[in-house]
């Protein structure tokens, strides 16, 4: 059997998306920007796609949604848009994001900071949640940005989005979130939360790779990050994505129909999975079920490797992560276990099941078994495990 249990990282492609995007590629292959017909006729579905975006997250009609290449795009866009617009053009020098951020929004925070801009890095609590009340204490008039992640992708943690997006339109300050593990899991509605700027890509929630979206809300200024031939209102330059965008369209609009599946049957496999887990001795598992979105469990098998029960799982057909899928080939320890606090021994034994509305029961009962099995085997032969001291659960 094989179990694909990584949609945190990318998720299948919904057959139905698929079929809508074929005949973008060799049927209306057009430039959508050309004034022939090869062009105009992709338009309809370009303007259905938007559309699916626009409702699927309730975005006004006078917001923007830019389709970018990716959330990482997205991101990069807004932290160096902002950078140029309130900090080199402006008096701004300072840019708050929490300590659990996707690579995307750390990196480029890094490569804002060697530039000179102060950045701070939001701790989080012991269940990896940044706190909003801890935000206040941190906004100066120097502050251009906040940038906090809707839900984090190693714990699904949900953030307190509309807390914090109070407290920035309160402050005046600009308020991105990272909303890439949000959209399919939860209802995500930007209005609701007070953000000004939401990155999302297509590949989280069962559309194509190579797609993503900004989402700015109305009358936001942003400079751009590719300058060229004045595509998507000046925006975003370089020729439409007709096919993916088709495809991202698409994904919303089922994203948002199974929000019920989710919220039910995808929650009670993960639960499932979870229980048994847990029935496990000396595993730990990270956050609170309520507060996390029903797809995703970071859990801590002492005295395993994340990497030698990857190994096993693999070798039994199973998809699983030991961190963020792009640092997953150094061996590393899950920044988002350091950053709660666990110690390196701890976070070295991060293991994240993430599930999608395409799992079934059998592939849960599967993955049962076989990480019993992998637990009792891994853990017989494991010096860690035979000398390990008592866990210092007490201090997560
Ligand atoms: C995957 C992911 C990204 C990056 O998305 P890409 O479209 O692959 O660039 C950003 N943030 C979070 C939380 C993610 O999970």
């Amino acid at each position: 059997m094989r179990v694909y249990l990584d949609n945190n990282a990318t998720t299948v492609v919904d057959p139905h998306v698929f079929s809508e995007m074929v005949p973008y590629f060799c049927q209306m292959y057009g430039n959508p920007n050309s004034l022939h017909q090869f062009g105009s006729e992709s338009h309809p579905a370009l303007r259905k796609a938007m559309d699916q975006l626009y409702t699927g997250i309730n975005a006004n009609d006078e917001d923007d949604i830019v389709v970018t290449s990716c959330a990482t795009e997205s991101i990069n866009w807004v932290i160096k848009g902002v950078y140029f617009d309130k900090i080199v053009n402006g008096d701004k020098n300072h840019i708050i994001v929490s300590e659990v951020e996707h690579p995307a929004v750390i990196s480029a925070c890094k490569f804002l900071e060697d530039l000179g801009v102060h950045i701070t890095y939001l701790p989080v609590n012991s269940d990896g949640v940044v706190e909003a009340r801890t935000l206040r204490d941190f906004i100066t008039d120097k502050t251009a940005l906040v940038s906090i992640m809707w839900a984090n992708n190693e714990t699904g943690m949900i953030f307190p989005i509309e807390e914090i997006g109070a407290i920035c339109k309160e402050k005046g300050v600009l308020f991105h979130t990272d909303g890439v593990q949000a959209i399919g899991k939860i209802p995500v509605d930007v209005q609701k939360a007070n953000v000004d700027f939401m990155s999302f890509s297509a590949h989280k929630f069962h559309g194509p790779k190579g797609v993503g979206g900004l989402y700015i809300r109305a009358g936001q200024a942003l400079s751009p990050l590719f300058h060229g031939g004045e595509h998507m209102g000046g925006r975003r330059s370089g020729t439409l994505n007709v096919p993916g965008i088709v495809g991202m369209g698409k994904a919303m609009e089922l994203a948002v129909d199974n929000l019920d599946f989710e919220k039910n049957n995808v929650q009670r496999l993960r639960n499932k999975l979870e229980d048994a887990i847990e029935q496990i001795p000396e595993t730990l598992i990270i956050g609170t079920k309520e507060q996390r979105v029903p797809n995703t469990i970071l859990v801590s098998v002492k005295g395993i490797e994340g990497e030698a029960m990857l190994w096993d799982l693999n070798k039994n057909g199973i998809a699983a992560s030991t961190g963020s899928a792009c640092a997953s080939e150094a061996l590393e320890s899950n920044p988002v276990m350091e950053a709660i606090g666990a110690e390196a021994d701890l976070a070295h034994t991060a293991l994240r099941l993430s599930l999608s509305r395409f799992t079934t029961e059998d592939e849960i009962d599967y993955t049962i078994e076989v990480l019993k099995n992998a637990v009792t085997r891994l853990r017989s032969i494991s010096s860690t495990y035979a000398y390990a001291p008592e866990w210092h659960v007490s201090k997560l």
